[in-house]
């Protein structure tokens, strides 16, 4: 097997183009596995963790570029990642809080999906380009990058481009992702409300989701973002929940007045995100459990992120456009 070094992106991007076969390999918490357990044999494992234009994240034009290099202990806080808000010129180091300048303060739904992920050791190595390269139905991130409407920066030896994420899943571990690009980085607009996830599995840590949700209320732009993960084929977006939410406040006045939800309208809710989605029996929950776990999911998250809103009621709406 060779393997492959890349100091920049440039030259990871040369690689990539020269041998389209070659496996990146980030934390490697998913590509080991499937090494140890011979599912998959490449001839060129192509390291990315040298590779200094995949680390850290920065601000810029009003968004936040997350690099696919951070790490879910970056993303929570337990590790401090290089950034705008962190002013270390490194990537890792120890100890900072989840504070208002921290990643984790910045994108709190995605720092609550990473703190659900593995173990401290997965945390530490487990990526979010390689949550995103391993496109699994069941992967943490993806809920929460539905809710908050990402786009997931790509580049290849050509160029870069950008791909919503509501575009980049194809399938079950399949990604628009061609054979010739690597995953930059994620970018997302700062939140102006609320944001929670919350999953289900068979124990409470080192466990793949049973089912999981990702919920944004948006108030800046008066919308409801949502993500369902290991419920489909793919992480989706509970579409008709998320027109249905975003008219009840409306009609109502309530991103104004911050009153009690109505209960039909919770109710109805979690009703609507457990119609789209489409999830199959397997060894670690039947379909109609999970269905039932998204529905209560649903309408916990929603609660939850209400109450927090009617709380931060003297602040204005602002943020993302
Ligand atoms: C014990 C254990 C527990 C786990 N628990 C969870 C969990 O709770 N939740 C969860 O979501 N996942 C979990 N995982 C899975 C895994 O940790 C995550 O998917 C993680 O985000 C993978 O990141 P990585 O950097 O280790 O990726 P790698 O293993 O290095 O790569 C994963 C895939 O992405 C590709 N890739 C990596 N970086 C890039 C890039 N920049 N561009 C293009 N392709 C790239 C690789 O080629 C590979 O196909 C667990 C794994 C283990 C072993």
């Amino acid at each position: 097997m060779e393997f492959l070094q890349p100091v920049s992106l440039a030259e990871a991007l040369a690689a990539k183009d020269a041998t389209p076969e070659a496996v990146p390999i980030a934390g490697g918490t998913d590509v080991m596995v499937e090494l140890n357990f011979a599912r998959r044999r490449p001839e060129v494992l192509l390291d990315l963790n040298r590779v200094p234009e995949l680390t850290g994240w920065t601000l810029q034009d009003g968004k936040l570029r997350v690099g696919a290099g951070v790490t879910y202990a970056e993303l929570t806080g337990e590790r401090s990642a290089a950034g705008a808000g962190s002013g270390s010129g490194a990537g890792g180091g120890g100890g900072a809080s989840v504070g208002a300048e921290s990643l984790g303060g910045r994108l709190p739904g995605l720092a609550m999906a990473a703190r659900t992920v593995g173990s401290p050791q997965i945390r530490n190595r487990g990526t979010i380009g390689g949550n995103l390269g391993s496109a699994s139905p069941a992967g943490d991130c993806h809920p929460s990058l539905l809710a908050a409407g990402a786009e997931i920066e790509v580049a290849s030896a050509a160029g870069r481009r950008m791909i919503p994420i509501g575009e980049f899943f194809t399938g079950v571990k399949r990604s628009s992702l061609a054979p010739q690009e690597l995953i930059v980085a994620v970018w997302i607009s700062p939140p102006s409300g609320p944001e929670q996830f919350a999953k289900i599995g068979t124990r409470n840590a080192m466990v793949i989701a049973v089912a999981a949700f990702g919920l944004a209320l948006h108030p800046g732009r008066r919308a409801i973002g949502t993500g369902i993960g290991s419920a489909a084929p793919t992480p989706v977006r509970a579409a008709e929940a998320e027109t249905f939410l975003a008219s009840a406040l409306d009609e109502d006045g309530l991103w104004e007045s911050r009153a009690e939800l109505p209960s039909a309208v919770v109710t109805e809710f979690g009703a609507l995100v457990r119609a789209a989605a489409s999830p199959i029996d397997d060894v670690r929950g039947t379909a109609a459990y999970r269905l039932h776990a998204l529905a209560v999911l649903a309408r916990r998250t929603l609660t939850w992120a209400w109450a927090e809103y009617q709380r931060t009621g003297s602040d204005a709406p602002g943020g993302e456009g």
